[in-house]
């Protein structure tokens, strides 16, 4: 089949080397100039946390050793008390688990690379589609490509695909934004080297608002604030800006030189669930689907939208094994994982909570060292919700299904231990 896909972005690449995989003609249109060329756009994550689901999606393309050459790993997080007090927790039981910080930019590329070196694809850049019509995709510019058959929008968050589909009756659609922004922020190397410890994702908790740092190979850290709207425009002074650093977040600010000229020159980005249903229509003869953010746009605090919508990829090439290279059929089938997109957009909200307010308590650190020893104890058995989301492709919907059973099977456990004791307590006396 001739298949378009409109979105060059992390999703929209790999699907194209999945799709180009399978013999089909792709051809892949981006609003952007070729970003190998031209650098990474403003208002963009610079960096992201890959985690087991995109590495097991770049691996079955061959591609994961090349996609994570530059990759650091995380095994666990850092936080950081106002006190300057560091509290290490390992993401997993298992020492050999992390997730990796890679630079967003450099992914892309890579992945373009790939996507242009396979067979049956083309990339056109400078091409930002502003509309869907009869068996045609319309540019900005006046240009106009006829004969379309299938339509990918890998196009993002704000999609102009799904736009068109939310045109049409029967198509359900909502956005529900956060009263929280986030802006990106840098922390330089010192005297050459990593200011604070690479093999962490850094946490700056602070109750209703947080900042996160992810190591970068030049060694400086991106850092991220996520705080409420109002909090960041406070901020509008350089000297309101070194005070309140220098207050909630000292021992970074003593190593962010440029902090007041960065708060000031970096954008505030918004945060965002999208949710979308059904994500394949036909349109006048041509069959329209979504995939990635375009389908399904999720806030970043589980670290899993690029991550989801490559393991999308993986899920849509199934659709496309069972049924034979039908693309409706497989567009129709591909809807199953909705269940699984909606579980991690609640999961990702709920972690936003956990992450700002609770890692840096007593108790969130007591219940993740019994988790972990639980995991040691019973093998398999076992194995907590950050374990499964993060190092398994375990699909979301299974995860919520099997961390209920556990909850249940240990709170039996615990209730036939009390009783154990009270009778055994009550026979000694
Ligand atoms: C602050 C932040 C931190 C994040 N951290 C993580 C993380 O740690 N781990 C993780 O897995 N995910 C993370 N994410 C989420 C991740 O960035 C997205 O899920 C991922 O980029 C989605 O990929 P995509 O290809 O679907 O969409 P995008 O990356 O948005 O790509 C869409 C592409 O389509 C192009 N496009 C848009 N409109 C048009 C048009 N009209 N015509 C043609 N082309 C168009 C764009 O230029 C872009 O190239 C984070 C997100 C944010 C905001």
């Amino acid at each position: 089949m001739e298949v378009s896909i409109v979105g060059a972005g992390l999703v929209g690449c790999l699907l194209a080397c999945f799709l180009a995989r399978r013999g089909h003609e792709v051809t892949l249109y981006e609003r952007r100039p070729d970003p190998r060329l031209s650098g990474a756009e403003r208002g963009r994550s610079i960096n992201l946390a890959i985690s087991e689901r995109g590495i097991d999606a770049l691996r079955r393309l061959g591609l994961a050793e090349e996609a994570l050459s530059d990759a650091i790993p995380m095994p666990g997080r850092m936080m950081h008390a106002v006190d300057g007090t560091l509290t290490f927790q390992s993401y997993s039981s298992d020492q050999r688990h992390a997730i990796n910080s890679i630079s967003r930019g450099a992914l892309n590329g890579k992945l373009l690379d790939a996507a242009e070196a396979s067979d049956g694809v083309r990339v056109r850049f400078g091409h930002r589609l502003t509309g869907i019509g009869d068996g045609t995709l319309e540019f900005e510019g006046g240009i106009v490509e006829k004969g379309q058959q299938v339509v990918i929008g890998a196009d993002g968050a704000y999609s102009a695909v799904r736009a068109r589909l939310q045109q049409m009756p029967g198509t359900d659609f909502s956005q529900e934004y956060l009263d929280y922004g986030y802006k990106e922020l840098t922390i330089p190397p010192k005297l050459g080297e990593f200011a604070f410890d690479p093999g962490a994702l850094h946490i700056w908790p602070r109750g209703r608002s947080m900042m996160i740092a992810l190591p970068n190979p030049d060694r400086s850290f991106t850092c991220t604030l996520f705080w409420p709207h109002d909090a960041l425009a406070a901020l509008d002074t350089p000297e309101k800006v070194r005070a309140h650093f220098g207050k909630e977040y000292p021992d970074a600010a003593e190593v962010m030189p440029h902090l007041a000229s960065d708060y000031a020159g970096n954008p505030v980005g918004h945060l965002v669930t999208m949710r979308c249903d059904p994500w394949y229509r036909t349109l006048n003869g041509t069959l329209v689907g979504l995939i990635g953010d375009a389908a399904h746009a999720i806030v970043p605090f589980y670290g899993q939208g690029a991550n989801c919508g490559f393991q999308d990829c993986v899920e849509l090439d199934r659709c496309l094994d069972e049924t034979g290279d039908d693309f409706a059929r497989a567009l129709e089938l591909f809807q199953r994982r909705k269940a699984d997109t909606d579980v991690i957009a609640r999961l990702a909200l709920d972690n936003f909570v956990e992450m700002r307010d609770k890692v840096g308590s007593r108790a969130f650190l007591a219940q993740k060292r019994v988790e972990h020893a639980l995991e040691r104890v019973l093998p398999g058995r076992y194995v907590s919700r950050y374990e499964l989301v993060s190092f398994s492709t375990t699909p979301y919907a299974e995860v919520e299904r099997r961390v209920a059973r556990q909850r249940r099977w240990a709170g039996a456990a615990a209730a036939g231990l009390l009783i154990a004791g009270a009778v055994a307590w009550k026979r000694s006396r």
